[in-house]
């Protein structure tokens, strides 16, 4: 977590005098203690597993429950207001009181220094899913969700970011270079002051409201990149881990709406439909319409075209994929083009049972004995153009008729109608609209005039 500042961005490392970086060599009995980032893992693991242990043995006051649930808001939303949707994406601007209780509260949420914060969850988003992601869910979830900072990773492999307006950010700097007493102040000693002079409850201060709030903190963000890139739906795009859920949702203050959150980082809101649950967006709206004393201004926002045609493209995506599924006939641009003399010919003297219809040649033999019109009416069409007849001469065929209609053709008339023409267009033409243009080629808009096959 923040044992980085050691290394500042974009210092260069020589890596040709240094022996291969831990991470990178096998687990011995002799090594394994060098593979754990020790104050990472005393932060986030023993810290938190020593406070529920002292809990057994700590009564739980009234007072002391409600101002560890309330401390529990206010440093998540230092993470998630600030570190998150103001340091990291800049998706607002604060006034500078607000600005002040982010750095604070977000330090007492024990996740590091808005810098380092920051630095990586820019390469996250820049290197989604790649090694160069700090906490690229494809390492695993639990690595994701913790192993990430448990375990010494090699600082050359994480992708780097511009932090340059951070770092011309008087607080930020500020709160980087007192990170260790801004946490041990934050987290631990100002919530055990506040029950300890309030109430009397300065050990119940320290355990409920300090440690153990601090390890809900912990856990809720964790959350965000582990489960919010794990499980939920992906109504703006699929190519990439991040997902939508609820349950991420109303564990982080609202950054469960993940995958819109990726698509769109610099929008204030992560969650855009009303009744969604993002507390972080409604608290960043209301304290802009503080009178007199705004607190957030500024407000960015994605144009709702522009998330409408990245919603409506992942539909349709899926729609696509569904099609591919079934049998549309072949593609006309995959048929034989066969001259009228050598169809009727076919016909008459090889005995095979093709019907010409818009052009598209179709192989009914498989199914005359079904055909729910009687063996005659499509008989009699056999060898010759049954355009009309199928397109109401006769009778009105069904939309299923025409669907079934082409998974039977097997050829391309020459010249006897437009569809020689289209079938040369469509050629050239890829991917799936090809497939959509071409499903019903049989269906023209008015019943043909002259019965020719009649
Ligand atoms: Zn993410
Ligand atoms: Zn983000």
């Amino acid at each position: 977590m923040e044992s980085l500042p050691s290394i500042p961005e974009g210092t260069a490392i020589n890596t040709t005098s240094k022996p291969l970086h831990i991470s990178h060599q096998p687990v011995t009995l002799r090594n394994w203690y060098k593979k754990i980032n020790w104050l990472n893992t005393t932060l986030v693991i023993l810290i938190p597993a020593t406070g529920l242990y002292l809990a057994r043995t700590t009564p739980l006051t009234r007072p002391t429950l409600l101002w560890s649930i309330f401390y529990y808001f206010c440093t998540a939303f230092g993470i998630t207001g600030g570190y998150h949707r103001l340091w990291s994406h800049r998706c607002y601007s604060a006034k500078l009181p607000l600005r002040l209780f982010l750095a604070f509260t977000g330090a007492g949420a024990i996740q590091g220094s808005i810098r380092w914060w920051s630095a990586n969850h820019r390469a996250h988003h820049r290197w989604t899913d790649t090694m160069k992601d700090p906490y690229s869910v494809m390492r695993g979830l639990l690595f994701s969700h913790i192993g990430w900072m448990v375990l010494n990773n090699d600082p050359k492999v994480k992708g780097r970011t511009d932090i340059s307006d951070l770092d011309s950010d008087a607080i930020v700097v500020w709160q980087h270079k007192h990170y260790g007493k801004c946490l041990l102040f934050a987290a631990w000693g100002f919530p055990m002051l506040v029950a300890g002079l309030g109430w009397g409850d300065w050990w119940g201060g320290l355990v409920y409201a300090g440690i153990i709030r601090a390890c809900f903190v912990q856990q809720a963000t964790f959350c965000v990149n582990s489960l919010a890139h794990w499980i939920g739906e992906q109504p703006f795009d699929d190519r990439r881990s991040p997902r939508d859920h609820v349950l991420t949702a109303l564990v982080t203050m609202g950054e469960g709406y993940h995958n819109f959150h990726h698509e769109f980082p610099s929008d204030y809101r992560n969650a855009i439909i009303w009744y969604q649950y993002d507390p972080t967006k409604w608290l960043i709206y209301l304290m802009s319409l503080i009178p007199l004393f705004p607190q957030t201004h500024s407000l960015k926002t994605f144009r709702s075209n522009e998330i409408e045609k990245g919603r409506l493209q992942q539909q349709q995506k899926a729609l696509d994929k569904k099609r591919s599924r079934l049998d549309w006939g072949a593609p006309l641009s995959q048929l034989p083009v066969i001259d009228w003399d050598d169809f009727v010919s076919r016909c008459t003297d090889e005995g095979a049972m093709l019907v010409a219809i818009a052009g598209v040649i179709h192989d009914v033999s498989a199914f005359v004995a079904e055909h729910p019109g009687g063996k005659t009416l499509i008989k009699s069409a056999i060898g010759k153009d049954a355009t009309a007849l199928f397109n109401g001469g006769v009778y009105q065929h069904s939309n299923a008729a025409h669907n079934l209609l082409s998974t039977m053709r097997v050829g391309v008339l020459r010249g006897g109608q437009e569809v020689e023409v289209w079938k040369k267009q469509w050629a050239g033409m890829e991917g799936q609209g090809k497939a959509k243009i071409l499903e019903q080629v049989t269906r023209v808009e008015k019943p043909v005039a002259v019965a020719v096959a009649a």
